[in-house]
């Protein structure tokens, strides 16, 4: 068992994505010849540890891929980002997560996400990871895994005073109030906003409105992301719209995950920051992430980005 004291902890799904670029998505029993193809490493929770792990943070990922070969490679890939995967486990009953995604000239796609091994982590994986969860500074989630493990990940690491990050991603109505309250920062997009509120969420004004509802069910601060126009950050009574420099994007694929890893980064590094400045950093990180094409590959490392930002 390790004695490490991680910055971040992630608890979440990892996804081998199967990308094939066409002219045209294909009809139902239709073959069509695609002119590009590659593998790409996802998954929002790994996505968010790996940026985390580039900006200099000390990273340990819990999660669960296949005893095959995209689960061989997906922990290689964890190891050459230098995140810990002491609790990474390879179940034997699934397949590692997989996206096939068909892409086509427009850059409009078709995609087909099979969850696999990563329904699989629960309850066992967490006891194991317990002692390092308890040690962590920050601990993330989402819900590309069971939202019942997430949720006790999230248990676990409040009880222990460890911060806790929570992205509702991908958004479910009718999410369990026990979720908010198990939120240090609760943090999502204009889409997840809009779900989970009911309302309508396409300006800051209703970012705004939306905030503060969410922030009624119990968590201790909101975050939307805004895409180009940067977040809101509500607080208490307070609510701030944190801009950005507006870039012009070539891939906004994981923005979202840059965003909520560089974050992670921050709440660990400098505890003490006021949340809107750390927002403000986050901001600027993913902004560097949509100039590049990629995922995981577009994300900045330390030494890339201005020293202001440290
Ligand atoms: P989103 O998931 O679209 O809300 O984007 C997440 C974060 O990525 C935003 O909060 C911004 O910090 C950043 N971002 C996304 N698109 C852009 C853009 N075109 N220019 C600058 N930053 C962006």
């Amino acid at each position: 068992m390790t004695e490490e004291r991680f910055d971040v902890m992630v608890v979440g799904s990892c996804m081998t994505d199967l990308v094939s670029q066409a002219p045209r998505l294909p009809k139902a029993g239709e073959t069509i010849h695609g002119h590009k193809f590659f593998i790409g490493f996802g998954g929002k929770g790994a996505n968010q540890c790996i940026q985390a792990a580039r900006l200099g943070a000390k990273t340990a990922m819990v999660c669960k891929v296949g005893k095959d070969f995209f689960g061989d490679n997906y922990i290689q890939n964890f190891k050459d980002y230098g995140v810990n995967t002491d609790f990474v486990g390879q179940a034997s009953d699934a397949a590692t997560g997989a996206a096939s995604i068909i892409v086509n000239d427009a850059g409009e796609n078709a995609i087909v996400i099979v969850a696999g091994a990563n329904m699989l982590l629960g309850s066992e994986e967490l006891h194991k990871a317990l002692p390092a969860i308890s040690h962590a500074k920050v601990l993330v989630c989402q819900l590309e895994i069971s939202p019942q493990t997430s949720l006790q990940a999230l248990r676990m690491a409040q009880e222990n005073k460890v911060k806790t990050i929570f992205n509702p991603a991908p958004a479910i109505p009718d999410l369990d109030t026990d979720f908010y309250r198990a939120s240090d920062v609760f943090c999502c997009n204009e889409s997840e906003a809009e779900l989970l509120t009911g309302s309508p969420v396409s300006n800051v004004e209703e970012a705004h409105r939306a905030g503060q509802e969410l922030l009624k069910r119990g968590c201790g601060s909101v975050i939307i992301t805004l895409g180009p126009q940067g977040c809101v950050v509500a607080q208490g009574s307070a609510s701030i719209h944190v801009q950005t420099t507006s870039v012009k994007s070539v891939d906004t694929t994981g923005a979202g995950d840059s965003f909520i890893g560089a974050l992670a980064f921050y709440m660990a590094h400098y505890p003490t920051m006021p949340l809107e400045e750390m927002a403000c950093r986050a901001n600027q990180v993913a902004g560097v992430s949509v100039q590049t094409v990629g995922t995981q590959t577009s994300y900045p490392l330390k030494k890339h980005l201005p020293a202001e930002l440290f």
